[in-house]
């Protein structure tokens, strides 16, 4: 008898530590065409149902299907991303079932010959480094949507045949990933290297994104693997995660009840916060596959790989590298700004117009970045060219105003789309680094604050900053900071 989700809960941490999960993950992405795998089809999100459709993906007898080059371009690409070896020959093969939204009765899958094999992808956490294994990439078709609920009818199912047809690339790893916390940095990773290829845009919640997971645990230094278990239905990484935690827990306890794990899959179920069992190991399915007679093998040849591989964008790893190296900044400033694409892009050219890398990276992240994420916008949307923020920075490196001001005109800038320049002008903002100017208002500061002198002769250093924070309010964050401190060190001797 399986232990609930509550004693498992229970379990001491002392309980937990004796174990070790293993975790693999299988992941589908929805490849980025405008058309359908195997016909001409748009793969268009949110058409009306059933609007894109045609005799081939409608499943109808006699059509044959045709690959779209395009889609296993950009299969080959994701696989050279996650350091696979692509295969020169592949295949296609038969994975028999029967479902309403399969109207083929099969789906055009690989299974002996995958397009790739043997690959890896380096996640980061917790500041380490570690590869998991890709085990394999291959393509196949998706099947249409089945709706069952928001529907008028709450007794009926309803399908979209319009997502069925749509090319998938299926990313299996090996069972490498031993946290709950490495599987959502894989995820992570998995997604940015799919952005960076322009080969899927794994948004969960359009579907664009799918991943089941494979759970067992062991005691440590255990040298066999435990009994896995399948998760399904997880539908953001945070679930993957809990759904993840949640598992782990409820295997230990099992395992320490004295029971045995049985291999099954399991549904996440967000709302009650545990996995369901949805069939054993004994009911899963028998696919029959075979080779796919309606299609070709597969040929990559070693000129188009390398046409292939030659013209891919600079990856992550090798961004980031880069930008430690060539701009000074840190490892993980190099980490903030190659998140994107469009976002390292942008960073390279305030570099490029002016600005010095180390400041270009600090303006990014306590400016431009914060306030782009306040207002939920892309980097793309940004109302501040990379040039313009250039110009903010030399001002500010120049001394012409204080970085104080700076943040100021940064705002305005932000809200107006005004140059840095021109506020700077219009507003007087300019550094006021007049000697006599500032001595005036320091001596006003001094003047009012007799007890602060008293504190600050006595020996409390502490209130000098006191004074210079007056002053630099007093010029409306306009002095030259190391005159403030000049005169304010004299006035105060
Ligand atoms: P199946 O034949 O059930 O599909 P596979 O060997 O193809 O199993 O593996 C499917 C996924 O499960 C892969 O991601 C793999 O890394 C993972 N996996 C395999 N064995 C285990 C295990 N003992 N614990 C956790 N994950 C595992
Ligand atoms: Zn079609
Ligand atoms: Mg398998």
């Amino acid at each position: 008898m399986a232990k609930t989700a509550s004693e498992a809960a229970a379990l001491a941490p002392e309980i937990l530590a004796k174990y070790e999960p293993v975790i693999g993950l299988e992941v589908h992405v929805q490849l980025l065409t405008r058309t359908k795998i195997f016909c001409g089809c748009s793969t268009r999100f949110g058409a009306p149902p059933n609007s894109n459709v045609c005799p081939v993906c409608l499943g109808l007898p006699g059509t044959l299907p045709v690959m779209n080059k395009r889609a296993l371009e950009m299969a080959v690409r994701a696989s050279l991303a996650l350091h696979c070896t692509v295969h020169e020959h592949s295949r296609f093969a038969r994975k028999n079932y029967f479902y309403p939204d399969l109207p083929k009765g099969y789906q055009i899958s690989m299974y002996e010959m995958p397009l790739a094999t043997g690959g890896w992808l380096e996640i980061e956490h917790e500041g380490a480094r570690k590869r998991i294994g890709i085990t394999r990439l291959h393509l196949e078709d998706d099947a249409a949507k089945a709706l069952h609920e928001g529907i008028a009818a709450a007794d009926k199912t309803y399908v979209d045949y319009n997502r069925g047809g749509t090319p998938l690339a299926e990313i299996v790893s090996e069972p490498d990933i031993r946290t709950p916390a490495e599987a959502y940095a894989y995820l992570t990773t998995l997604k940015q290297l799919m952005h960076y290829t322009d080969t899927s845009d794994c948004n969960m919640e359009e579907g664009s994104l799918r991943c089941d997971a494979n759970v067992s645990v062991r005691l440590r230094g255990a040298a066999q693997f435990g009994t896995k278990v399948e998760v399904k239905n997880l539908n953001s990484f945070r679930y993957l995660q809990k759904a993840l935690e949640h598992e782990i827990e409820r295997h230990i306890a099992v395992i320490e009840g004295g029971g045995t794990i049985v291999q099954e899959t399991r549904l996440w179920n967000q709302a009650e916060g545990r996995t369901i069992s949805m069939r054993s190991k004994e009911k899963a399915h028998d696919y029959r596959y075979f080779p796919e007679p309606d299609l070709l093998p597969l040929h990559v040849s070693a000129e188009w790989r390398e046409a292939i591989h030659a013209a891919m964008p600079e990856l992550p790893d090798a961004k980031r590298a880069r930008f430690v190296a060539q701009y000074g900044v840190t490892p993980y400033d190099a980490g903030v700004l190659a998140e994107t694409r469009a976002r390292a892009a942008y960073f390279e050219e305030v570099v490029r117009a002016g600005a010095p890398g180390k400041s270009a990276a600090n303006w990014m992240q306590t400016e431009l970045l914060r306030r782009l994420n306040d207002s939920g916008k892309e980097i793309e949307a940004s109302p501040l060219a990379p040039a313009a923020l250039a110009e903010l920075i030399q001002l500010v490196e120049a001394g012409q105003i204080t970085a104080a001001v700076g943040k100021k005109v940064f705002a305005t800038m932000f809200e107006s789309g005004r140059s840095a320049k021109e506020i700077v002008a219009s507003e007087g903002l300019a550094q006021i680094s007049d000697t006599g100017a500032i001595e005036q208002a320091a001596r006003e500061v001094i003047e009012k604050n007799p007890e602060n002198v008293a504190k600050y002769k006595a020996g409390n250093e502490g209130v000098f900053k006191f004074f210079v924070g007056q002053v630099m309010r007093a010029t409306r964050g306009q002095a030259n900071p190391q005159i403030i401190n000049d005169v304010l060190k004299r006035l105060l001797s």
